[in-house]
């Protein structure tokens, strides 16, 4: 028998322990779809606050303190063990000064100004344990700009194993370190060049990442072609084309132990494809939890999600007037950026009985609104992969959606014109403007009006199938490429 391969993921965020969105879900899910595929997977994430403070979250101290050279400082920092699920360790990297503070990279509102510090010094913490987990990895996943330094650094350490694999799970963060904090990377000036982690004069984390990983992985095929354009690369098209022999796209999975209408704890009745019934109750309950009436038989729109402008909620507010003339209800659940929230606010004001949101993060809420409306709306501007959509589509909750990356490879809209026994399971639509989004839109609300048809949407929603497991697969054959062409 061949031994194991054993991952370890390097993670900013995992779900449950520290969530802001869909890389938690997917750092949450992968380690447990790894470890049913037969790997070994653990996770590695900062020492947040709201973990420490946590009740239900149990860690120990792992007595193995350490320090961390950055800037000429020797900062100390200790190293934390739980386990996310059963046979599935998760780490924390301890260091007070950096992560013991409310928000994982800002609050309310405000970035925290040292997060280069933090980050880098959370990556050089991960090389630092390696040797006091349960097993040493043989492949290093990390993921997003905060994790980006952990590719060169293996580079510059010369360690044979681990392998360092990157995910991106959005291009437009690009981790931006000023000139004058570069010396915090500790990477020899050969690195600091156009070919290395230069970004136009400054150093770009998720650069770094993209130039020293062994292999990158964006979260869907249609992303690890639009992060190759000028339009989708944020600056960083000319780097993923250079290094586009290593790069493929793996489209995240849905963890349906959490997102399933027949077994959901937070929405007020279960159901299936086969009996809808409970799909009424929870929307009737939606609306009574939120105030809004007469929507029994009205379409109404749920949206759950950051509020950043990647997620084109402007289209939504420039459409305002024709969307509700719709005779729509819609519901937001989001937080983010001041500016979107504020934008959100207003409309939400402009429509009392008709609109609905609630700024805040609240995962049983999040939950209700994807069970209880009959629409998703998601017009974003770009989308790596998107989860919403495919909570929705599980939840009978059919997807309108901007066809890109993620939203466009999971949504099926042919205008009825498939193969026999396939049905559409949503609405898309191409050009990022509030017009073409209100057709779609106005599809959507002509389906509604006619019953039948619209139950066979929504049912076709519901059979679709986007769990880990394949995906996990993939994984595991990309990590063995990697280990055996090594
Ligand atoms: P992104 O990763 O760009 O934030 P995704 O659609 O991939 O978008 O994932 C979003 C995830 O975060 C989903 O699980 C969604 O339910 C959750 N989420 C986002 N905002 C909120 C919020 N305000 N309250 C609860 N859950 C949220």
């Amino acid at each position: 028998m061949t031994k194991k391969i054993e991952v370890l993921i390097a993670s900013p965020e995992v779900r449950p322990l520290a969530q802001t969105g869909g890389l938690a879900d997917v750092a949450g899910s992968l380690p447990q779809a790894l470890t049913r595929q037969g790997a070994g997977a653990a996770v590695i994430l900062p020492a947040y606050q709201t973990i420490l403070e946590h009740k239900s979250f149990k860690f120990t101290d792992m007595n193995t303190d350490f320090t961390v050279s950055q800037s000429g400082e020797d900062i100390p920092g200790s190293l934390l063990r739980g386990e996310l699920a059963p046979g599935v360790p998760a780490y924390l990297i301890r260091c007070d000064r950096f992560f013991n503070r409310p928000g994982l990279y800002g609050y309310e509102g405000v970035e925290h100004p040292d997060n280069p510090e933090r980050f880098s010094f959370f990556c050089k913490a991960v090389l630092e344990v390696l040797p006091f987990l349960d097993a040493y990895p043989d492949i290093l996943v990390g993921n997003d700009w905060q994790t980006g330094l952990l590719m060169p650094l293996l580079k510059v350490e010369g360690l044979e194993r681990p392998k360092g694999v990157f995910i991106i799970h959005n291009q437009g963060y690009l981790g931006l370190v000023p000139p004058e904090l570069q010396g915090l990377l500790d990477l020899p000036p050969s690195y600091h060049n156009i070919d290395g982690v230069e970004y136009f004069g400054q150093s770009s984390l998720l650069k770094a990442g993209i130039t020293y990983s062994q292999a990158m992985v964006t979260v869907s095929p249609s992303y690890a072609q639009e992060v190759q354009t000028p339009e989708g690369g944020h600056g960083l098209d000319g780097a993923m084309r250079h290094h586009a022999s290593k790069l493929v796209g793996i489209l995240n999975g849905v963890d349906y132990g959490i997102w399933n209408p027949a077994t959901d704890k937070h929405i007020a009745a279960n159901y299936t494809p086969e009996d809808l019934a409970g799909k009424a109750q929870c929307k009737a309950a939606l609306m009574k939890e939120l105030g809004l009436t007469g929507m029994e038989n009205k379409p109404v729109v749920g949206m759950v999600g950051r509020l950043a402008g990647q997620k084109g909620f402007s289209l939504v507010v420039e459409a305002a007037e024709d969307l509700f003339r719709l005779g729509i209800g819609l519901v937001i659940l989001g937080s983010g950026e001041t500016f979107y929230e504020d934008m959100a606010k207003n409309m939400a004001a402009g429509f009392p009985g008709q609109c609905r949101i609630h700024i805040g993060y609240d995962d049983g809420l999040a939950h209700r609104i994807i069970a209880g409306s009959d629409f998703v709306l998601i017009p974003s501007m770009y989308e790596p992969c998107g989860l919403v959509q495919m909570y929705g589509l599980k939840y009978g909750t059919v997807p309108v959606v901007r066809a890109v990356g993620g939203l466009n490879d999971t949504i099926r809209d042919n205008s009825g014109q498939n193969p026999p026994g396939v049905w559409d399971t949503g609405f898309k639509f191409s050009q990022f403007q509030a017009r073409a989004m209100m057709l779609a839109m106005k599809r959507a609300v002509d389906l509604y009006a006619r019953p039948k048809d619209f139950q066979a949407m929504v049912q076709a929603g519901m059979n679709e199938d986007f769990s880990w497991d394949s995906s996990a697969r993939k994984y595991i054959n990309l990590f063995e490429r990697i280990l055996t062409r090594a």
